[in-house]
């Protein structure tokens, strides 16, 4: 479900025109829209609360989609965030969040993001090795508080994902081996300076089917008996995030939160614990789209190329993993019968530089405008400079109204943190 939709053929987010934004803004540009986040939001929380779990915190994943306005937009509804990084802790607090909504995961913490951490006074640590428990003691030791934590534990199951986005099977670097996770509790609780009272799992990213997600809950569920009869007090249960979108039109079925909430009930209700989830793409994926211009249509031998002005640099899923985002005319032909197929491909000097393969579209003409959609969750976030391209600026509008979020940078902004040695100079 989203807001994007066309009215008398011209593309809309909520009440406002993709061209208009284009007009005032240039190309090319994310915009997302606010009614979309919230709804995606109240569906999950929704969910949750209907299969009578109600003290359940929803920490949406930062590095999905970090900035501020997304982030406020969700924070507006109670939402909390799940950091994984220190930057994107300034960006949780700037935004509204609570600090103590802010679970932090991720697996190189460093003392110093810890202390960080510490300071703001975040609910909850998700830490992933031996190691880094005894750091994150020894650093709240320091401080003299104490910092609730959460293990990770890798219940090894096979989240049939990409296995870029696969974080839950024994080969992966995230978490505690699950034969180790009684012993790694038991090491904890003997430390001063952190209080393990949470379990945490997170299995992988853009996961279409419940069953690997019913797999990791019950071995879960099972961990947190064996923990608790070794006189453990497990308060929280962290199950991370995952869930997946569609990205084509019409042919795919997501899971659908308020099934996902119910068989969380199933496994882990009667736990008399909070629940935290960690949803990012689930909320942020299909409220955003990515804007381009055509800069021109080039007929090869034996394929046609849509070059446009957006490429890896704004979405590098297509290049990273093959992903498939579905790409329109902001304009609709009305003709479709005429449609050729197209490559639709940006300027970066790489061949791997794609948003489309193959794609049906209309002779195009410079300056005309097509959506990239699905691409408000690890869409900017994992947007770079190659290239010397400025970052493409961000939109967010709701209802009737817009405004820019981030703009894009100039030439002097990008350079300016670069200098000549002296003896060039
Ligand atoms: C990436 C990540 C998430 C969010 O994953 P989505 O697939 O976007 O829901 C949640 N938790 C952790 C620990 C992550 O690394």
């Amino acid at each position: 479900m989203d807001h994007f939709e066309y009215r008398d053929a011209t593309l809309y987010a909520e009440d406002v025109k993709i061209s208009d934004i284009a007009a005032q803004v240039g190309t090319p540009f994310y915009c997302y829209s606010s009614a979309t986040l919230r709804h995606h939001y109240r569906v999950l929380a929704d969910a949750m609360a209907q299969a009578g779990l109600p003290d359940t915190l929803i920490c949406f994943s930062v590095k999905a989609n970090s900035n501020i306005a997304v982030i406020g937009t969700l924070a507006q509804l109670g939402a909390g965030a799940d950091i994984v990084s220190q930057g994107e802790l300034m960006r949780a607090l700037k935004a509204g969040i609570p600090a103590e909504k802010i679970v932090f995961s991720g697996v190189g913490k460093t003392a110093e993001e810890m202390r960080v951490a510490l300071t703001a006074g975040i609910a909850q640590f998700n830490v992933e090795s031996l190691d880094e428990i005894d750091v994150l003691a020894r650093v709240a030791q320091e401080m003299s508080l104490t910092a609730q934590i959460a293990l990770r534990v890798n219940p090894d199951v096979d989240a049939g994902t990409h296995e870029k986005i696969s974080t839950g099977k024994a080969e992966n670097k995230f978490g505690i081996a699950w034969e180790d996770a009684e012993a790694a509790y038991a090491h904890a609780a003997a430390l001063d300076g952190i209080e393990a009272s949470g379990i945490d799992i997170h299995i992988g990213s853009q996961i279409t089917d419940l069953a690997p997600f019913r797999a990791a809950f019950e071995k879960t569920a099972d961990l947190l008996g064996r923990l608790r009869a070794a006189g453990h007090r497990i308060t929280r249960l962290d199950l991370g995030g995952g869930l997946g979108v569609p990205y084509q039109k019409n042919n795919e079925t997501p899971p659908d939160p308020v099934a996902y909430a119910r068989m969380i009930h199933e496994t882990l209700g009667d736990a008399e614990c909070q629940i935290i989830l960690e949803p990012g793409r689930l909320i942020a994926a299909n409220a955003g789209i990515l804007v381009s211009s055509v800069v021109r249509a080039k007929r090869g031998q034996a394929k046609n190329f849509m070059i446009i002005d957006a490429a890896m640099t704004e979405l590098l899923r297509p290049t990273l993993y093959g992903a498939h985002h579905h790409i329109a005319p902001v304009e609709q032909s009305g003709d479709e019968n005429n449609n050729d197929q197209w490559d639709v491909v940006g300027p970066v000097c790489e061949s791997g530089d794609f948003l489309g393969l193959a794609r049906s579209l209309p002779e195009m003409q410079s300056g005309d405008l097509l959506a990239v959609f699905t691409a408000g969750a690890y869409g900017a976030v994992l947007g770079s400079n190659y290239n010397t391209r400025p970052a493409a600026p961000e939109v967010l509008v709701d209802g009737k109204r817009f405004e820019i979020v981030r703009k894009r940078p100039n030439y002097e902004d990008m350079l300016r943190t670069e200098s000549l040695p002296d003896w060039l100079g």
